[in-house]
């Protein structure tokens, strides 16, 4: 349900309280991590958004899903991420529920700086071979590489793709995040 997490809770899509005809029907028991499975609750959704399912669902390859933001400014760089609010309308409301109600802004964060902190002696190889641009080339390589090695909606592709995105960040704005820890 977030991509990060490791398995260690099978939930029930449709509650067990309020479905306990389907509390062993083997499409209704999703593979999930603690964290998810928590801030699911025994919630579903409804006509304004539900969670996505892991087995029933068609996700669209294109557009992404969830869109990164990098802030490099006060001496350091923020990771933020949203739901894209130009998918449609069906897919924004069910994206938008399963990304508030999972709390997956906050699930995704922590490890997107450490993925960037980990990839700052990259980023300065780079920097020192080819500047921003080859920064930046390198990002949009990544992501392409996490999206076929794990589905178009990967979080970590968002990422990458906002590094991609991201002049300030690709100039040098990278070794913000090596300084800085929290
Ligand atoms: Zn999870």
């Amino acid at each position: 349900m977030c991509g990060v997490g490791y398995v260690r809770a099978l939930d029930h899509y449709l509650p067990k309280e309020k479905y306990p005809e389907f509390s062993v029907l083997a499409l209704n028991l999703v593979p999930t991590c603690t964290r998810c499975n928590e801030n699911k609750l025994s919630l579903v959704g409804g006509a304004g958004g539900r969670f996505f399912h892991a087995y029933y669902e068609e996700v669209p390859e294109t557009p992404s899903i969830l869109l990164a933001d990098i802030e490099v400014a006060y001496g350091s760089a923020i990771v933020s991420f949203k739901v894209n609010d130009e998918l449609p309308e069906v897919i924004y409301k069910n994206a938008a529920y399963h990304f508030e109600r999972l709390r997956l802004s906050e699930t995704y964060v922590g490890p997107a700086v450490q993925e960037l902190v980990e990839r700052v002696p990259f980023f300065e190889s780079w920097y020192e071979g080819g500047g921003s641009e080859k920064v930046a080339r390198k990002a949009h390589r990544q992501a392409e590489h996490l999206r076929n090695e794990f589905g178009p909606q990967f979080w970590k592709a968002a990422l990458y793709d906002a590094v991609e995105k991201n002049h300030d960040f690709c100039d040098g704005g990278f070794s913000l995040l090596a300084s800085r820890n929290c």
